[in-house]
């Protein structure tokens, strides 16, 4: 083994940055007379909404309550309302229709645990090298079931892998084309841009598909500890969304009340949401250290003959740094992880492909080998490394040296 010095102290693949500013808006927040149901809650929608551009926002306790909010309303929208929904998953009524969602095995456990809550089969799809839903794979499955007469998707749910928004255009095409939604869970790129062509700005963000989730659990771009939020343009979403939100209960007036569906408590409260509008005034300055920090790993690892770095498009919120291993390290990427370890870098590995997960079984996909061959490559080749605010250039130098010789030990 080389003498390889060890980062300073250790630094997991990603952590939270809070100011002094956050501390302060949280403080405040804690004196209000409402610290749940509140004006902060509005504010913080608003600057959401303003943010991304879209006409509504909506904030939950947890992108996961976000994502499920969004599969119950499409479902009941398709079917009329939020009661018919309700009443057909509860009662197991046998004219209820299973419908199907084409979504990404390259992603957290969230985004299809919801849609099977909300009486949904998944199916999953291949991705293509960047990690992102490949378009055509999705349009293959579409075809094969129209020729078949089989009209159960309803939806496709892509995952802006990393921080990179997919194929925007494509994605919309195939909704026009087969009359179905593209929903976007972005719970890694709020902050991030889709770029069409190298001379425009491009688009925020949130703004693309029919609906879009953001996460803003402690390790996404901006956080409020715990929490999410839905954005559409579509008011009947917005309003379904927003019962379910809360109990499915409408105020009316003085003490009158009545709950026409079946509801939660999926609420963010004042304190979170205080922390979320002061990240949000930061998220660009956190976009642009990202990736100047991530441009320092992509000249640090050029050449290099043991890994790329994923490939960016478009401007990407750097949720992420993965390098793709050569499938000569393969095997040795659980020693690799320890070895790093040791010197003090912490990494994680985004995703196993979830229908490997024993829950997911029955959605296998039904080719010969019930995988996804480029889902498998790339779970097998990648591995984040540290990227958050929290690091300097100096840091992330150090980082790639250390990378770069531990991965020479394995040569
Ligand atoms: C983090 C994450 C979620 C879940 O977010 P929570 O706010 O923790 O519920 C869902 N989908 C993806 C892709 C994520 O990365």
């Amino acid at each position: 083994m080389k003498d390889i010095t060890p980062f300073k102290s250790f630094t997991p693949y990603s952590r939270q940055s809070i100011s002094e500013e956050d501390k302060t808006c949280v403080l405040e927040a804690l004196n209000n007379p409402l610290i749940t149901q509140g004006k902060i809650n509005e504010a913080f929608e608003k600057a959401l909404a303003n943010y991304a551009g879209t006409k509504y926002a909506l904030s939950f306790n947890s992108a996961t309550s976000a994502l499920y909010a969004l599969y119950a309303s499409l479902r009941a929208l398709e079917l009329g309302d939020l009661e018919s929904f309700y009443h057909s998953l509860v009662s197991k009524d046998t004219n209820f229709k299973t419908k199907s969602i084409i979504t990404t095995p390259i992603t957290f456990s969230a985004t299809t645990n919801m849609m099977i809550a909300c009486g949904f089969k998944p199916i999953f799809a291949d991705v293509t090298y960047d990690g992102n839903l490949d378009p055509l794979k999705c349009e293959e499955i579409l075809k094969e079931k129209a020729l078949r007469g089989e009209d159960d998707v309803i939806a496709i749910m892509s995952v802006d892998y990393a921080g990179n928004s997919v194929n925007a255009k494509a994605f919309k095409e195939l909704a026009k084309k087969y009359d179905i939604k593209w929903l976007s869970d972005s719970s890694h790129s709020l902050g991030a841009r889709y770029i069409e062509s190298t001379n425009d700005e491009g688009i925020k963000i949130g703004s693309l598909a029919y609906a879009s989730v953001f996460s803003f659990h402690a390790l996404k771009s901006i956080t409020t500890a715990e929490g999410g939020a839905l954005l559409s343009d579509d008011p009947k979403l917005y309003e379904m969304a927003k019962l379910i939100r809360s109990h499915g209960i409408t105020k009316k007036e003085l003490y009158h009340s009545d709950q026409t569906t079946l509801g939660f408590n999926f609420r963010l409260s004042e304190i979170n949401a205080s922390l979320g509008l002061s990240q949000l005034k930061k998220l660009d300055s956190f976009i642009t250290k990202r990736n100047e920090l991530a441009s320092i790993y992509d000249e640090a690892f050029k050449n290099n003959p043991y890994f790329y770095p994923l490939k960016t498009k478009g401007l990407s919120s750097r949720h992420l740094y993965p390098i793709l291993l050569d499938p000569k390290y393969h095997c040795a990427k659980e020693d690799i992880v320890k070895r790093l370890l040791e010197l003090n870098v912490g990494t994680q590995v985004h995703y196993k492909p979830l229908y490997d997960f024993s829950f997911f079984k029955d959605y296998k996909p039904k080719n010969e080998h019930g995988l996804l061959r480029n889902a498998e490559d790339f779970y097998r080749a990648t591995l984040s490394l540290p990227l958050h605010c929290n690091l300097e250039k100096e840091d992330i130098k150090h980082i790639a040296s250390i990378v770069l010789d531990v991965f020479s030990e394995f040569n």
